[in-house]
């Protein structure tokens, strides 16, 4: 039987409207009476805690960094798209809603779609009100870029600082109602579990991270906005701290994890250099607005550069291939991300990588500074050639920047209903951390539109649907389960410490990372998921015998944080790679080399696609799949959502 995803009936354009019009309300007077844990601060966890408050809700709003103001959020670089349609360029809500099904390879719910790209707008006013300092053209409106899968300009921007201005503008909404007192927020406080109470959810288990103590909170409802968990692959662009703890032990309670293996692999970063690295650059997508990819056309020509034989300005232009101008001449260098990750893979498979270690291509803005002149590339990019050069020591103004595909974001989450609800009752999911909208792939400049869609303007709203059935304040943290809850996370950081091992933390972590880049990365196939779900095991059963974390557990310990952070990884590794092999289809971020066009193909011969391409299975994978915990090293138990699609008909999908 198919999950029930409480889709309200209706005609697409109204299914938003007329849900609000017909849930139930809670009047002002009561709503003061429930108390909300909101898990996050980032862009979602922030505007939820801030906005539910605001409305009359009690809140309590939990991250670990030191302030709300440095969730991850704060890294987004390059946008934020809504369809305002300012250009007059032929956007419009229903183009917005397209291409978001489109650029996730026709694997996300078409309601929850069509109502982000709804709200997208009022996110913009939002913001704006707040006093975001959005880019303005030289008359004054807010100026736009374009970003990857779309044909039209949406993206809102500041500079190459979307991420921080938008925090900032949540942040001060999230600060008047802490000093209204209608949210009490608990900086470096890690959620290490969820407490349910009759299949409900109703509070959490913390640990203070300054002093270790550990204790439990009760309320009404839980909210998880913690972010995604890109961090399993150890190297990634998202910030160090981000980890799947709270959804995972969520999931531990009996919460679906859906579509655990939809990752995406952002095409533009500074290429990985060594070994001590423990972070990976982004450079933002909106530098494909300008910059043209490209690696030399011959392999003799990509060695001699990476023996320092040749620079690229020794490469003439006919020498040059433009692969992503080429292969799709419509999107060219904006093509969507998963689809210019795999053409820079291909073009360094095929010996045309241009870094030290072949894994490398150009981003070359030589002819955008021709056109425009210099000042105005610095005006758009200036912040972001800057960070490049400070990495490089290279002048992007003078030589093409270095790019190649990194691990960036995360389609896969709990799994939610149209309200935001996961399957077990009370616990709602918002952010990255949810299956979320995207489908297989994520658009660029979409996640900041889905997490302040999903903490502004859904979950203000859906969360009465569930607190309306509610007695505010049944549940205290006297019930047993929290007594429960909180021995058990004792006992599993006591056992943290008390292994005592010789290796590091971060040395699990990259053998860990490594296995799943290799495995589970850009490319998967069967052969080797089976492998890497032999050996994740292994080196998790290592890790607990021989982890070494130094100092106390009721003290500030960054070891501990994260050897706790990587536990869970070690499990959720497993949950990513069953959910991999399970799906025999290659779709957006999932590529498996099994299920990829070739000469043979009638689609290759008519021409709507090429060999290489990925091939989606509609007939038997047109569904999302959402996995049940069934213990630890046991494989998980798979629940479906069939994917109905009733106003976008699934096709091939072409960039040509
Ligand atoms: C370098 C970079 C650039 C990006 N640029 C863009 C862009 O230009 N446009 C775009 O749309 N998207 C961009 N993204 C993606 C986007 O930034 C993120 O998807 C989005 O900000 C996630 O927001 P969030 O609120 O869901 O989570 P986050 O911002 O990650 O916040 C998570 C919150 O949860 C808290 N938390 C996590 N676990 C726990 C726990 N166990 N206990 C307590 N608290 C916890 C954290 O403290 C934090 O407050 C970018 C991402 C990166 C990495």
């Amino acid at each position: 039987m198919s999950l029930d995803s409480k889709v309200p009936q209706g005609p697409l354009e109204q299914k938003w409207s007329s849900h609000k019009m017909n849930s139930k309300l809670i009047n002002p007077a009561n709503k003061r009476k429930y108390t909300v844990i909101v898990v996050g601060s980032g862009l979602a966890g922030g505007a939820a805690a801030a906005t539910m408050s605001e409305l009359g809700y009690k809140v309590k709003c939990f991250c670990y960094q030191d302030s709300p103001r440095r969730a991850h959020s704060i890294a987004a670089q390059g946008g934020i798209n809504a369809a305002k349609n300012y250009q007059n360029d032929g956007d419009s809500v229903f183009r917005l809603f397209y291409d978001t099904i489109k650029g996730g390879d026709f694997r996300s719910r078409e309601a929850n779609v069509y109502r982000l790209a709804e709200v997208s707008t009022n996110i913009i006013d939002q913001a704006t009100a707040q006093g975001v300092p959005f880019a303005r053209e030289y008359g004054g409106l807010l100026d736009n870029r374009s970003f990857g899968g779309a044909q039209v300009s949406r993206t809102f921007y500041a500079r190459g600082q979307t991420g921080q201005q938008l925090l900032i503008g949540c942040y001060q909404a999230l600060e008047k109602e802490i000093s209204k007192g209608g949210v009490t927020m608990y900086p470096r406080t890690e959620m290490l579990d969820l407490v349910k109470v009759d299949g409900h959810a109703k509070g959490i288990v913390v640990r203070d991270l300054t002093t270790g103590e550990i204790t439990t909170h009760a309320a009404d409802a839980v909210c998880i906005a913690s972010g995604g968990y890109g961090n399993v692959f150890f190297l990634s662009t998202n910030a160090m701290g981000c980890n799947v703890m709270a959804a995972y032990k969520a999931h531990k309670k009996g919460a679906y994890f859906a579509n655990p293996c939809y990752t995406q692999i952002h095409p533009t970063c500074i290429p990985v250099s060594g070994d001590y690295q423990s972070k990976l650059t982004l450079m933002s997508e909106s530098l494909r607005n300008d910059g043209r990819i490209w690696v030399p056309k011959s392999k003799e020509d990509a060695k001699a550069i990476r023996e320092g034989r040749k620079t690229p300005l020794d490469i003439k232009e006919e020498d040059r291939d433009y692969y992503l101008e080429r292969k799709y001449p419509s999107f060219g260098n904006l093509c969507p991300r998963d689809i210019a990750s795999r053409a820079a893979k291909e073009a360094c498979d095929d010996d045309r990588g241009v870094a030290p270690t072949g894994l490398g291509v150009y981003l070359d803005f030589k002819d955008a500074i021709n056109r425009l002149g210099e000042d105005t590339i610095r005006a758009r990019y200036g912040n972001l050639f800057q960070m490049y050069e400070k990495i490089t020591g290279e002048n992007p103004y003078k030589t093409p920047m270095q790019i190649f595909p990194a691990v960036h974001y995360t389609m896969g989450g709990l799994w939610v209903d149209y309200n935001l609800m996961s399957n077990l009752q009370g616990l709602h999911v918002l952010g990255e951390a949810n299956f979320s909208d995207h489908g297989a792939n994520r658009l660029g400049a979409s996640a900041l539109m889905q997490g302040l869609a999903d903490g502004y303007f859904v979950i203000p709203s859906t969360i009465a649907v569930y607190l309306a059935g509610q007695k505010p304040g049944a549940v205290t943290t006297d019930a047993p389960e929290f007594k429960e809850a909180e021995a058990a996370a004792k006992e599993h950081i006591n056992k943290l410490m008390n292994i005592k091992g010789k290796r590091s933390v971060d040395s699990f972590h990259r053998e860990l990372g490594n296995i799943m880049w290799d495995y589970c990365g850009m490319e998967r196939t069967k052969e080797g998921l089976e492998y890497a779900l032999k050996r994740i095991p292994e080196v998790r059963e290592e890790f607990w015998k021989d982890v070494r974390i130094p100092g106390d557990a009721d003290e500030l310990n960054a070891e501990l944080e994260k050897a706790g952070r990587l536990a869970d990884y070690f499990e959720f590794a497993e949950l990513m790679c069953y959910d991999a092999l399970n799906r025999e289809e290659s779709c957006g971020g999932h590529f498996r080399g099994e299920h990829q066009f070739t000469e043979a193909d009638p689609e290759v011969q008519d021409g709507r696609t090429q060999a290489g391409e990925a091939k989606r299975h509609d007939d038997q994978f047109s569904y999302v799949a959402a996995w049940e915990y069934q213990g630890e090293g046991v494989q998980p138990k798979l629940h479906k959502e069939e994917l109905v699609f009733e106003f976008v008909t699934p096709s091939i999908r072409s960039y040509k």
